[in-house]
């Protein structure tokens, strides 16, 4: 794995910059981006794009999110040091490194085996340790529920009722919905036992979310 240097955290400190400036507020969200080396999820050649501010392709047809959009949901998510955070989309396992500096619960699913074990052996070398799960988590991880926030980070065609269930009354669901095109960045809380309320947000465009209450493999 490629060391952090220097050099990394200054190339870390100017894309912290430039997502502050697109609008992201959250200290802590920054900070978390500040912290988490971008460039040990890449491959050796392509390390001059880790510090852009662009999705990139880490195999298997998925993406490493975006810095902008990982910024951008961990701050709808507002995740407390107290929380067990679901995140469905393990990918690179980028995501799941940020979401540990915020929270040391945190629980990710991935349904792509090649993906999975790959990430699962590059977050083993990092610090802070995320519970991983090889599986469709477009139903959740009902034996690990309740959680306090769940993050989706794949296109979902509608809001998963599984996922809605695995809330603590007051937690949050963030997720991207809409069609394969392009999808609107949705939080729902649980307020109570059985009322959610449902915001809406900017337009992104994720990879589909696969699975039972995903989009059929095509
Ligand atoms: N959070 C990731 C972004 C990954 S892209 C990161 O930081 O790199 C979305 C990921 O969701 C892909 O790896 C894809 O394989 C995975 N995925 C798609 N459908 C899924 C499902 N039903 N359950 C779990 N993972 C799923």
């Amino acid at each position: 794995m490629q060391p952090d240097s220097y050099r990394h955290r200054g190339l870390r400190r100017t894309l912290v910059e430039e997502l502050s400036r697109k609008g992201i507020r959250d200290e802590r969200v920054l900070r978390a981006l500040a912290a988490v080396p971008r460039h040990v999820f890449f491959e050796p050649a392509f390390q001059d794009h880790a510090y852009q501010d662009k999705a990139f392709p880490i195999g298997e047809g998925q993406t490493i999110s975006q810095p902008y959009t990982v910024a951008y949901q961990t701050e709808l998510l507002r995740v407390e040091p107290s929380h067990r955070v679901l995140e469905v989309g393990t990918g690179s396992g980028y995501q799941c490194c940020v979401l540990l500096d915020l929270t040391p619960h945190v629980f990710s699913i991935e349904l792509n085996p090649v993906l999975f074990e790959r990430t699962r052996r590059r977050l083993e070398l990092l610090p802070g340790h995320a519970q991983l799960f090889c599986g469709d988590g477009s139903v959740g991880l009902p034996e690990h529920a309740p959680f306090d926030r769940i993050l989706v980070t794949a296109g979902s065609p509608t809001i998963p009722r599984g996922l809605l269930q695995q809330l603590r009354v007051g937690g949050a669901l963030v997720i991207p919905v809409g069609d394969e095109q392009v999808q609107r960045m949705m939080r729902v809380v649980r307020e109570s036992e059985d009322e959610f309320s449902k915001e809406v947000f900017e337009e992104f465009r994720f990879v589909p979310l696969l699975g039972r209450a995903g989009w059929p493999k095509s």
